[in-house]
């Protein structure tokens, strides 16, 4: 199966994509955890990425869509996979589907992760992760069990640059312009699965099981 999670910054699309990849054995793919990899490593994908990152900015449609094909190339992609982060502009979606067609594949379900704007910016500013093995936590609602350290692996948490008031800000300015207007041109393919994203985790987490089918 070929997912698609979209959604504002803070929507809880990280979060859910980890655990339905458990569930559905499938690979994430999340453009946005791949370019922190690439510049905590120092790479020169990392240093094209880092400033524009931090600002709160779209990179070039042209990196996240080498990032992707690459990465569609790879056999673990075989079975299927979730996207978390990418497309976020119609010009990526219209590559993705192109990279997708010549390898006779397409998008089966379009999650799209609905949250007020005030909800956003309060998950955002309470927002932990673990930079070893990616799970996430917030201050108050999903706290670590021992403040600072992973629960998983026992690694320092942090909170992203870009989780900042006024980067916050940006983000949210970037997704309303830009990748809201990616829902309109899924719906046209009949494949956007609209999701209330306020709840519990599990919550949420059972809405998207029925709009998939699971
Ligand atoms: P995320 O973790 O998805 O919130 O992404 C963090 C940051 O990485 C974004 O604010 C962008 O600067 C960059 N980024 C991630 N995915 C993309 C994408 N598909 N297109 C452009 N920039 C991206």
């Amino acid at each position: 199966m070929n997912l698609i999670f979209l959604g504002p910054p803070g929507a809880g699309k990280g979060t859910q994509a980890q655990r339905l990849i458990a569930l559905l054995g499938i690979p994430q793919l999340s453009t946005g955890d791949i370019l922190r990899k690439a510049v905590a490593a120092g790479t020169e994908l990392g240093r094209k990425a880092k400033a524009i990152m931090e600002a709160g900015n779209l990179v070039p449609d042209e990196v996240v869509n080498g990032i992707i094909d690459d990465a569609l190339s790879k056999p673990e992609q075989a079975g299927g996979f979730l996207l978390d982060g990418f497309p976020r502009t119609v010009a990526q979606a219209e590559a993705l589907d192109a990279m997708l067609a010549k390898r006779g594949k397409k998008i089966d379900h379009v999650l799209a992760l609905e949250v007020g704007k005030d909800v956003l910016v309060g998950r955002l500013s309470g927002r932990e992760t673990c930079p070893k093995c990616g799970a996430s936590y917030h201050t108050t609602s999903q706290p670590t069990k021992v403040k600072g350290l992973c629960d998983k692996c026992g690694s320092h948490v942090v909170s992203r640059a870009d989780d900042a008031p006024e980067r916050v800000r940006q983000r949210l300015v970037e997704y309303e312009s830009k990748t809201s207007l990616l829902t309109g041109y899924y719906e046209k393919q009949g494949v956007v699965r609209h999701i209330d994203g306020v709840g519990t985790l599990d919550e949420v987490g059972q809405r998207i099981l029925r709009a998939i089918g699971k």
